[in-house]
Order: C-alpha cells, then structure tokens, then sequence
C-alpha cells in the first residue's frame, strides 16, 4: 500500500524541460518529492538548491553521479539530457542502483534502447519511458476504443504534430549526433499516437522529408511525413513540422470517427466523436499525474504503465523512417 510516502526523484539535466516543467510539476505530486539534482553547469546549482531545498550531498555532476548508489534519498534518477545523451547515463542510473525514468525519445538508436533496458533488467531496476500523453486521461479513453471499437474498426488515422518555429536556436536539436531531429523530437507523438490508437504494430512505413529551409536544416530534418500500414488494413498518415503549426488526430472509423486536438500539448487536451461524444475530462497537470503513475509503481512494486520496450518499439520505426525517406522505399518492419 502506497499511503502518503514519497519517492525521493533526481532530475539529469537542468535545462528548459527540466527547469520550467519537471521541477515545478513535483511540487504538487502526491507521491514523488525533488530530492537530487545532476548538472554540468555548476553556475545552476545555487538557485536550484535555494528553490527546492536542496541539501549539498544531494547534488551531483555527471562525473560523480555513479555515487548516487549511496544516497537513500534518491530512489528514481530521471534523464532529461539530449536525445543521443541518454542511452549513457540512464546505463549510469540504472548501474547505480536507482530506478531509471527517461524522457522521450528512449534513445537514438534500436541498439540503444536495448542496452539501458538490459542495463535495467541487469540491476533489477524500474524502467519507465516519459511518455506523458499514455497518462493524460482523454487520450487513456482513445486507448481504451482500440479495443472496445465503439465506432467500428479504423480505417484510417492522421495525427500531426508541428510548430512554426520562426528561427530555431543552434542546439542540440539541430545536431544529429547528439538527438537532434524533428522526427525524434516532435513526430515520436505522431508516431506513439498511431500505435496507441490502433492499438497495432505497423507492419510497413514509407516517409519524405523536406525543408524551407535548407541553410538551417543542414543535418537534421524540419519536416517528416510518414505512412505506416498495419495488419487490420488501417492506415496512418503522420506529419510533424518546425515549420508549420499543427495539433490533430484525427480517426476515421467504419461508423464513424473521433478526434483529439490538440492531441499532444502539455494542457487542452479535448476532442469529440461524430455521436457528439466530448472527450473534456480536464487535466491538472500531465507531468505531474505521469510522475505519480510511475512512483505508484514503485512503491506498490506493479508494472509500469510505459516501458522501455515501449520506447524501443518506436526507436526501431523512427529509425525505418530516416531509412525509407532517405532511400525512397517503401520499408516492411
Ligand atoms: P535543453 O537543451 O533545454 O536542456 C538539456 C540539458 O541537458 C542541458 O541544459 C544540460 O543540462 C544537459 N546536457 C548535458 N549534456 C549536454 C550537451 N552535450 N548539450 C546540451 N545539453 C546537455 O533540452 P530540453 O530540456 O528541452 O530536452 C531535454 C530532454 O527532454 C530531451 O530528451 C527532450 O526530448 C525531452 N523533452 C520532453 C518533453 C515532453 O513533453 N515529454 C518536452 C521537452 C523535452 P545541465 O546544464 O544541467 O548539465
């Protein structure tokens, strides 16, 4: 039984994520507490530790954050660096002994992925990938439909993600080694959405990718378009963009269709279905709603509700995507 305990959460990686969404969102979870911190820009730490409260021997570098092993006060390390950043240090948390939550996208690679989860069986750790829309409740009772079918089977499905981005800062997104890439970053939502609500395993993918803006896009896609097939017959057209503003899913059914839009913000999440059925059951806070599944989890010793092999199975068709743009084919997975 859970109880009021807490599960004592450390944040890798004090950036905008971290900073302007995570931190604030523990400040109101009923089960997780911010308790460590891991940076490499020390120039951070004083307002962190002023802000929560955070005690000197709870503060870490990724140098010295294998010595978390050690502090009881720490039960989740939660890696929030770049992309291609996080295979090595959730391997690091996972090595220290601590559960292991990494945001989306898992890892850059299928190979990747498959390391920090081995990393995870190895140390008999937790592992949960940061898929906040899987806990978001409106898009729980598209899930649900999967199964139940109300408006009969789909046929097709459309779920696009963009933001005009008018001059995109030269960081890591722009970077292919370190993450970077709209696909990874903006079109996982599209993608984890098209398996969520169909509740399938594509079985093909064909993709292009495009830019406006070819000085600034020079190793990293701006725009991704993908279409993946599944055993059902169902199709899945999926778009994401930093150059256009889009939030739709759309899900056209034999008997009818529903739609989520936005579909993926941190708040609004709302839709509707062609019966006038209101998907509007509103949501406090995502973050903070996923961070209490996920320390139930714990603390009650159950199943996670989005596992590494979760955050894997998308990995394995991001990178299908790059290949089937890149190449022009049409690729079976
Ligand atoms: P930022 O660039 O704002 O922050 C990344 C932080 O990672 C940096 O501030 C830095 O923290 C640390 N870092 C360590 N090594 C490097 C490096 N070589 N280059 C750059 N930064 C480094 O990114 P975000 O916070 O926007 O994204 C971080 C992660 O969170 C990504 O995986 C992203 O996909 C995910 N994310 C998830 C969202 C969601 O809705 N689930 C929303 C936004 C992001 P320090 O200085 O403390 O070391």
């Amino acid at each position: 039984n859970s109880g009021q305990k807490q599960i004592g959460v450390c944040l890798v990686g004090l950036g905008n994520y971290s900073s302007t969404v995570l931190a604030p969102a523990l400040q109101i979870t009923k089960h997780c507490k911010l308790t460590g911190i891991v940076t490499g820009s020390p120039w951070k730490i004083p307002k962190w530790q002023k802000r929560y409260s955070i005690p000197d021997q709870n503060v870490y570098s990724y140098d010295t954050m294998h010595e978390i092993a050690n502090n009881p006060e720490i039960d989740v390390i939660y890696i929030v660096v770049p992309t291609g950043l996080h295979a090595k240090y959730a391997i690091r948390a996972a090595n220290a002994g601590k559960h292991v939550w990494c945001e989306k996208p898992m890892a850059k690679t299928e190979v990747e992925c498959l390391s920090i989860i081995e990393a995870c069986k190895k140390n008999k750790v937790k592992l949960t990938i940061g898929y906040r829309m899987q806990h978001e409740l409106n898009t729980k009772t598209i899930i649900g439909w999967a199964k139940t079918k109300p408006y009969g089977n789909i046929k097709t499905l459309r779920a696009e993600i963009g933001y005009n981005v008018g001059n995109p800062a030269r960081t890591w997104r722009l970077d292919s080694e370190l993450g970077g890439g709209t696909m990874y970053d903006l079109g996982v939502y599209a993608l984890n959405a098209s398996r969520y609500t169909t509740g399938e395993e594509p079985i093909s993918v064909s993709a292009k990718q495009m830019t406006t803006r070819p000085d600034i896009f020079t190793e990293t896609d701006e725009t991704t378009h993908f279409t993946l097939t599944f055993p059902s017959g169902a199709i899945a057209f999926g778009k994401t963009s930093v150059g256009k503003s889009m939030h739709e899913l759309y899900v056209d059914c034999e008997n009818g269709w529903y739609t989520l839009a936005p579909f993926s913000m941190y708040a609004g999440v709302q839709g509707k279905a062609s019966d006038g059925t209101l998907l509007n059951i509103p949501v406090r806070n995502q973050q903070a709603l996923q961070m209490d599944d996920d320390a139930l989890s714990i603390l009650n010793n159950t199943p996670v509700m989005v596992p590494g092999e979760e955050g894997m199975k998308d990995i394995r068709i991001v990178e299908a995507i790059y290949k089937a743009a890149k190449t022009d084919t049409e690729i079976k997975l």
